[in-house]
């Protein structure tokens, strides 16, 4: 490929083993039209692009004044794996960065007809449009080397706000970081999004429209993590990045748009899906404050 762009991440040893070369991308449209080039169907672990999609179940459940009494929805400017909650409150600062996901996952209600991880993968599956699995190995590697997690749950119990226990909610975390998916499939999520949370293939209403937009103003903010304000005045657009090289972005009321490349910059985000985005922004004018 000549020229070298980013890194494969390592502190998960299983995801060090990607194709470099990958790339794949698709955009589904409001009337569930699908495009796509290059490696659109290969498969590869959600991470952080789980994070909107269980903030969404979490505020369908609990609603958007009870979530925000356990994570904010401020930018933190910071990574995404930062150790830090906020000075007055102990709240993660948004739920996009890990601490706030541990937390948003930690909200979901787990009954013995319906655990928490269960609600968890048929909400992804709604959202995708088929029924997703779990990379097992994924998982394991992550379970194996996640300590930093570990302690960013146990900070968050000191400060009285995580409700279940910080082991088993890492696990369930880690699990949800673990589903598997294409880059079809997270078009389809940004897409259900962006049409008011109606799912533009299966026609079902996976969330309310409000919880819809609550998302997609959190992704705008926070998506990026440190660089989601540069992010929001180059490209323009709410979105949601992962280490294994995934990326979404959503154009309310348009189209979901996703690509797929693994090899990240320093912030943890893909190189060449942060260009490809990017470039067909620009070039198709999809920065929502420009003036058409
Ligand atoms: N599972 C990863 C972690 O918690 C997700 C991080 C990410 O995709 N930015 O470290």
């Amino acid at each position: 490929m000549g020229e070298k762009v980013g890194q494969l991440i390592d502190y998960i040893p299983q995801l060090a083993l990607a194709d470099p070369d990958a790339f794949g991308l698709a955009l589904i449209s409001m009337d569930g039209h699908r495009y796509s080039a290059g490696e659109a169907d290969a498969p590869f672990t959600m991470q952080s692009v789980s994070k909107p999609f269980v903030y969404a179940l979490a505020l369908s459940v609990l609603g958007l004044d009870e979530v925000c009494r356990w994570v904010n929805a401020e930018p933190s400017g910071e990574a995404f794996n930062a150790i830090s909650l906020e000075r007055a409150t102990g709240r993660p600062a948004n739920a996009m960065v890990n601490a706030g996901a541990i937390v948003t996952t930690a909200l979901i209600p787990d009954t013995a007809d319906a655990p928490r991880f269960d609600r968890i993968l048929d909400c992804l599956s709604r959202f995708a449009g088929r029924q997703l699995d779990v990379d097992e190995a994924v998982y394991a590697s992550e379970v194996a080397t996640g300590d930093r997690n570990r302690a960013l749950a146990y900070l968050i119990r000191s400060t009285g706000l995580l409700p279940v226990d910080p082991v088993a909610s890492v696990e369930t975390y880690f699990r949800q970081c673990a589903v598997r998916v294409t880059a079809l499939d997270l078009a389809a999520m940004a897409a259900t999004l962006a049409h008011g949370g109606v799912n533009p293939l299966t026609g079902e209403a996976v969330v309310e429209k409000a919880v819809a937009a609550q998302v997609l103003a959190v992704m705008a903010t926070c998506g990026m993590y440190d660089v989601s304000g540069d992010w929001l005045l180059r490209v323009g657009l709410p979105a949601k990045s992962g280490v294994s090289g995934g990326l979404i972005a959503a154009g309310p009321a348009r189209f979901g748009l996703a690509t797929y490349s693994p090899p990240l910059d320093p912030t943890g985000t893909s190189v060449r899906g942060r260009r490809a985005l990017g470039a067909l922004s620009e070039r198709l004018g999809l920065h929502l404050m420009h003036n058409p």
